[in-house]
């Protein structure tokens, strides 16, 4: 009897170390996760050839202005177009929606995966308490 609680007791112990080692990978892979996300700027930016408005200009024969980039919002459903400027460049971190978001996933699911594993070990504790 003796002899099957200590062999339990080094289990339990084993598997503490273990979600702990769990534990700690978890936490870096999120903090690494967290710093690819550091100081990006998701932007959807298009560059577009457009006609100038004068009916005399090359353009209208097909001879377009640009390419020249614009800022493209959705807001209410509706897509809005924010012409940037002719010398325009991407700040610093500019990066595209869908590879922004990509990121962001997996930051969440890298939290949310060390928050369960914090949520054994609160139940492990809470069981110790009891012996
Ligand atoms: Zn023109």
């Amino acid at each position: 009897m003796g002899l099957d609680l200590g062999q339990e007791r080094a289990r339990a112990v084993r598997a503490l170390d273990n979600l702990l080692a769990l534990i700690e990978e978890a936490e870096r892979d999120l903090e690494q996760a967290q710093a690819r996300l550091e100081g990006l700027l998701p932007l959807r930016v298009v560059w577009k050839k457009k006609t100038c408005g004068n009916d005399k200009c090359r353009c209208t024969r097909g001879a377009l202005h640009g390419p020249y980039p614009y800022l493209i919002e959705h807001r209410e459903g509706k897509k809005i177009e924010h012409y940037l400027g002719k010398g325009w460049t991407p700040p610093e971190g500019a990066i595209a929606p869908e590879r922004y978001n990509a990121l962001m996933q997996d930051f969440k699911s890298k939290r949310t995966r060390l928050e369960r594993l914090m949520g054994y070990l609160d139940e492990a504790v809470e069981v110790m308490r009891r012996y």
